[in-house]
């Protein structure tokens, strides 16, 4: 049975966050693992895609007493088929950048599920659909109730519970939908709105997570923002799945942007000179100064989940006991954005406040840690992407953080330094045993690269397990 991946992202060319990697990296993999996988997207303005001209699909279809005309552009992305679609009357996805303003991602994300069940349809064979958090939350409802001709199941990834879809009647009433209590959008936290997510968690055949701590941790009143008590209700059919990573485009034996590739496997001291070669071009670019000292990095958003304040407290700590820390951070608020700056006016600091896929390839292969203290992190990525290029996570136990690092003194592992609070005290703290780590116990220090470096963090393991959850819905 074919399995329809529908998103609002796909990495590289929709990206905004780690969404996007997982749907391009679970693809991939299951089609190598034979499954008849394809993807849906919205054709945003921005995508650069070489389409198959010959594929491309026009059709109308019905909703709610009125006539939508779209047409499916097609395009094969690592063997993966990809369909991107557009209305042909309304240009819905008319941006330079995965999400809007509120209002104008609502409505083009409604859109987007109708027209994606209406292209299934379309195609009259039984499919699964594999749901992507909140902007694709309304097809589990929308299928289950209105029994669907060709959706057989449905199952919904929740990459981020804070963002859950909030909606007005009105937004659903102009796409002909009827707000009804069977498809189950009561908003715990304000309930004069409607909540998408909360509609797919109770529709969904199945849900996931994108790891096992990150599953447990939103069934809690301290995660679950409001949904806790639903979740925990459903938990019978919640599993949680950690991330993999795309190891063929995060890979430090072919990445171009990097000064000196590596394979895992080279001898240590191919290893460890070509790390050295890195960090060195790495401080060349970033006008840092070539001393022996750890260089720490961040590569993240800057919203309030990636305690950003902590991120400059821990600039300043590297100040004070001889660290450099390369930054950068996207989505800062402009306050924040200032403070950053005025930061980097400092030697030892080198900040850089944009989305900047090159600048991060080149911080994963020239730092020796990545310091990511999430107040909570679903999975993450960047300490997986980190660990595959030998540099050391620094990590804040929660989430995915916390089952993908454990910390060299005490965890099983080995493959990291862990500490968990989010506060200036365990920053502190934690910063000063990496500092001790590499200037007086280089041994462990290398040993810990080793680890990291000889990490499975593929996809195929997580791909398998979300196979056997499509084999048993097909069922
Ligand atoms: P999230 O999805 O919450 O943003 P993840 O750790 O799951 O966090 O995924 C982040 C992804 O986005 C990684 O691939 C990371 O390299 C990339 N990324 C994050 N911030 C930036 C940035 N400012 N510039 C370039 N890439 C970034």
């Amino acid at each position: 049975m074919k399995i329809y991946h529908i998103a609002a992202e796909m990495a590289p060319f929709a990206k905004q966050g780690g969404l996007a990697d997982v749907v391009a990296g679970l693809t991939k993999s299951c089609i190598r693992q034979g499954v008849d996988v394809e993807v849906i997207l919205p054709h945003y303005r921005f995508l650069t895609i070489p389409f198959d001209r010959h594929k491309t699909h026009t059709f109308s279809f019905h909703r709610g007493g009125k006539s939508y005309k779209i047409t499916v552009n097609r395009a094969l992305i690592d063997d993966v088929p990809v369909n991107c679609i557009e209305c042909s009357t309304t240009p819905y996805f008319d941006r330079d950048r995965p999400y809007g303003t509120p209002g104008e991602q609502m409505k083009s994300f409604l859109f987007f599920c109708i027209a994606a069940m209406a292209y299934i349809e379309h195609q009259h064979a039984s499919a699964i659909v594999h749901l992507h958090d909140w902007p694709v939350a309304l097809i589990a409802a929308l299928a289950k109730t209105e029994k669907h001709p060709t959706i057989h199941a449905s199952i919904f990834t929740i990459h981020n519970l804070q963002f859950q879809g909030e909606c007005l009647e009105k937004d659903l009433a102009a796409f002909g939908i009827k707000a009804t209590k069977e498809l189950q959008l009561d908003n715990p936290k304000d309930p004069t709105k409607l909540n998408l997510m909360a509609s797919a968690i109770s529709h969904a055949d199945h849900i996931t997570t994108v790891s096992r701590t990150y599953a447990e941790e939103i069934q809690t009143s301290e995660y679950g923002w409001w949904l806790q008590d639903l979740l925990r209700g459903h938990r019978s059919k919640l599993t949680g799945i950690v991330n993999g990573i795309d190891t063929d485009y995060w890979n430090p034996g072919s990445d171009p942007h990097i000064h000196s590739q590596f394979a895992a496997r080279s001898p240590h001291l191919e290893v460890i000179k070509a790390k050295h070669d890195n960090k060195r071009a790495l401080q060349k670019e970033l006008g840092l100064p070539h001393v022996h000292s750890p260089l720490i990095c961040s590569i993240t958003r800057l919203t309030t989940q990636k305690s950003p304040d902590l991120i400059l407290h821990a600039m300043e700590k590297c100040c004070e006991i001889g660290m450099q820390f390369a930054l950068v951070g996207s989505e800062a608020p402009k306050e924040l954005a200032a403070r950053f700056q005025s930061l980097a006016k400092k030697p030892n600091i080198s900040v850089e406040l944009s989305f900047n896929p090159r600048l991060s390839h080149l911080l994963y292969g020239g730092a020796d840690a990545i310091f990511i203290p999430s107040r909570f992190e679903p999975c993450g990525l960047t300490q997986l992407i980190a660990m595959r290029y030998g540099t050391i996570p620094i990590v804040r136990s929660t989430g995915g953080l916390k089952d993908t690092v454990e910390d060299i003194e005490y965890g099983e592992h080995k493959n990291g330094f862990v500490f968990e609070h989010a506060d200036t005290q365990a920053v502190d703290w934690v910063l000063e045993r990496v500092y001790q780590t590499y200037t007086n116990a280089p041994g462990i220090w290398e040993k810990t690269l080793f680890t990291d470096l000889s990490l499975d963090f593929s996809w195929d393991n997580s791909s398998l397990q979300y196979i056997n959850i499509y084999k048993t819905l097909e069922n």
